[in-house]
């Protein structure tokens, strides 16, 4: 079989889907594995890598794309790009079918099958294939880094011949694969964490991870493990809690998200204006439109002397680590459609069958 990896083009994109590590492996495995020359050079893999895992190296996206039986990839390709790949060729990575008709019709129409890897059902068997989690952990980490850097304070107690520090509070919102990150990184700073999420189950990770659980007498859990969104009651209850509590946070992390919405608004500018002066809010949703009403995508903005980052790309300014990361899950996932080095997709496979994009009809899955 052979897989074909182009350079990501999305701005600010610095991870690649292909390390070398993956290469050697599906190479080892029978396939020929043509990369474009610079493929990993954002994240610090060199080209000599690459060969040296025995890939093809090649000019140009063309050439490693067309005639591809495999394509893998970190965000959705440009629909010129799609029209470079065989009709039934398979495409692999965050693909975001729905998100643009441009890119979703070139899909169809060009008769791709398609994988977007955010749909994988987040089941045990799974996991070794989640990009969105093992994404999101780079992401947390990175924002709290930049809570601590934007901060005016120490996260640590310190107990120094110029007096003592009180350490930092730091509240995390939304205690997902992010949140609980965030929790973990900011606990090994020495700040005095706090997190809260809506379902109810990550009272016992934050603890688990020494962070106090923040209890805003609000439980929404949804399906598949995800919270539901909140009504109009829940909303206003959960506000008038957080209002008040956020008056004491020295460092606020967002990160609450609900599977195809936009982000929660869960900090509004009246509660940015309780805040004190020399306070931050890092706003990890800012890409699906921030969970703060104060952030803007990509600034960082002064709100009468509180702090608001809006920052993106998280997981690219760990493009190496989140590259190793997302590469493996990308080369566990390949695994399902090969039987001996074939392209042999098995549709019996929920992980296949309900990942695929567009979806296939159960009667047709049984068919094939
Ligand atoms: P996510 O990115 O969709 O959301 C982040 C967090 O925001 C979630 O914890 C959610 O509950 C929370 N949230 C939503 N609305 C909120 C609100 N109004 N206030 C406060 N918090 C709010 O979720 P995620 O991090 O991708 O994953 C969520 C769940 O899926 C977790 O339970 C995680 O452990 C589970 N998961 C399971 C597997 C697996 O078993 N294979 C893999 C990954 C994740």
């Amino acid at each position: 079989v052979t897989i074909g990896v182009a350079r990501e083009t999305a701005a600010g994109e610095r991870r690649t889907a292909l390390t070398p590590e993956t290469c050697k492996k599906l190479v080892a495995s029978g396939a020929e594995v043509r990369v474009e020359r610079g493929l990993g050079v954002a994240a610090h893999f060199a080209d000599a890598a690459y060969t040296d895992a025995g890939a093809v190296l090649v000019d140009d996206a063309p050439a490693a794309l067309s005639g591809a039986a495999i394509v893998l990839c970190v965000r959705p390709p440009e629909v010129d790009r799609l029209q470079l790949l065989d009709p039934g060729a398979v495409l692999v990575g965050v693909l975001q079918p729905e998100a643009d008709d441009a890119r979703g019709e070139a899909i169809v129409t060009r008769g791709l099958v398609a994988f977007p890897l955010e749909r994988l059902p987040r089941t045990t068997r799974a996991q070794s294939m989640d990009v969105l989690s093992s994404q999101a952990g780079m992401a947390g980490y990175k924002a709290v880094l930049i809570g601590a850097q934007l901060a005016p304070r120490f996260f640590p107690m310190l107990t120094t011949a110029a007096g003592t520090i009180r350490p930092s509070k730091v509240l995390v919102v939304g205690a997902g694969v992010a949140g609980l990150q965030a929790i973990a990184t900011a606990k090994r700073l020495g700040a005095q964490v706090e997190g809260f999420d809506v379902r109810p189950e990550t009272r016992e990770q934050i603890e688990s991870l020494g962070g106090r659980f923040l209890d805003l007498g609000v439980s929404a859990a949804g399906e598949g493990g995800y919270a539901r969104a909140l009504t109009d009651e829940e909303r206003a209850e959960q506000q008038r809690r957080l209002g008040e509590h956020l008056r004491g946070i020295d460092v606020a992390v967002c990160t609450a998200a609900v599977p195809g919405r936009p982000a929660p608004k869960i900090v509004t500018a009246a509660m940015v204006a309780g805040m004190r002066p020399g306070s931050v809010i890092v706003d990890l949703a800012a890409e699906s439109g921030g969970n703060c009403e104060a952030t803007r995508p990509g600034e960082t903005v002064d709100v009468d002397g509180v702090i608001v980052a809006g920052p993106l790309d998280l997981a690219s300014m760990g493009a190496t680590h989140a590259s190793d990361m997302f590469a493996r899950n990308v080369f566990n996932f390949v695994q399902l459609l090969l039987v001996e080095g074939a392209l042999a997709p098995d549709w019996h496979d929920e992980l296949l069958a309900r990942t695929v994009w567009p979806a296939r009809p159960a009667a047709e899955r049984v068919a094939d």
